[in-house]
């Protein structure tokens, strides 16, 4: 049976010694600050503004939820976010996706300063990723490489698995992987034979948005088993998109909820710190 990593407990323990290095940064006179814009009334898009929010809270970071009506234009848009480039308190900035459909998301995401951009979308830190380079990684796979970490699951050498191939989650893995050593496959909707592929993984990595993308058969005996979708099943109950019978074969299994949800908010948390550090040098 598989051990279950639990992202609720890491994340706490993580945002502890974030809590910390807070308390001695605002001794040094440095205040991190983030700020997040919500354009619109999408209801989970408002719960996940509201956890990034209470997140800051606790581990001391200063935040402030800029609020912008459905049928806010592009270009107003664009000026709240200049207005943010330019004020030296704010250390991270994060455009709550998705954004109504009278604006372009891409060139939004591009008009953050790529030192600012802490959700690591800008081309600028999506191209330091895939060199190799520092950057600000985006937070779901960052979550996961720190969950590898803490349970000592070793990725050099490992046959790495990712159905999905994302801007913010697949392809960021994969180049987070590969500068762990891993060998990578990634995975999508045209793939064929899935199952092939995942039998072949020690880790096996998910974001479909799909219930039962990855069922117990598809799995290696042993291996480790990253569920980061969050899909709501008949009953409105939040579920991933692996099947939880994977549980019997796998070594490792994140579970929905309290699996990835809760690291990616804590490598926001940590990225924004990281811009108050450098912002401070
Ligand atoms: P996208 O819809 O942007 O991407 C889904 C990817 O999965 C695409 O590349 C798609 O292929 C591929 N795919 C879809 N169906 C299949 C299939 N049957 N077989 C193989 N590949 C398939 O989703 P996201 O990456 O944004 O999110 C994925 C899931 O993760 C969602 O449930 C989302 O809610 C969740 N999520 C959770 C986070 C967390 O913190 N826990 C953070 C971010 C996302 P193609 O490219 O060919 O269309």
């Amino acid at each position: 049976m598989a051990t279950i990593i639990d992202g609720k407990e890491l994340s706490k323990k993580l945002k502890e010694q974030m809590k910390d290095r807070v308390a001695q940064m605002r001794q040094q006179g440095i205040v991190p600050k983030l700020v997040v814009v919500l354009v619109g009334n999408n209801s989970a898009s408002e719960v996940y503004v509201r956890n990034k929010h209470k997140a800051c809270g606790e581990v001391g970071i200063e935040s402030e939820v800029i609020k912008m009506p459905e049928e806010t234009t592009q270009q107003e848009l664009l000026d709240v976010v200049k207005g943010l480039n330019e004020d030296r308190t704010v250390d991270g900035i994060l455009v709550q996706l998705p954004l109504p459909g009278q604006i372009n998301e891409k060139v939004v995401l591009r008009s953050i300063l790529p030192e600012k951009d802490v959700d690591g979308f800008h081309p600028v830190n999506v191209g330091l990723l895939s060199i190799g380079d520092d950057c600000y990684a985006p937070a779901t796979p960052s979550g996961i490489i720190a969950m590898f970490k803490e349970y000592g699951i070793e990725i050099a050498g490992k046959h790495c698995v990712i159905i999905g191939r994302s801007n913010i989650v697949g392809k960021p893995m994969a180049a987070l992987l590969l500068r762990h050593n891993a060998t990578v496959t990634v995975c999508h909707s045209k793939t064929q034979n899935l199952g092939e592929l995942t039998r072949q993984a020690d880790i096996v990595i998910v974001a479909t948005g799909h219930r039962h993308t990855l069922t117990a058969d598809m799995v290696k005996e042993g291996a480790v088993v990253i569920d980061v979708g969050m899909n709501r099943n008949e009953l409105g109950k939040l579920c991933g998109d692996v099947d939880p019978a994977a549980a019997a074969v796998a070594g490792y299994l994140t579970p929905v909820p309290g699996g990835v949800g809760p690291m990616t908010i804590t490598m926001l948390m940590k990225n924004t710190l990281r811009a108050a550090e450098k912002a401070a040098r």
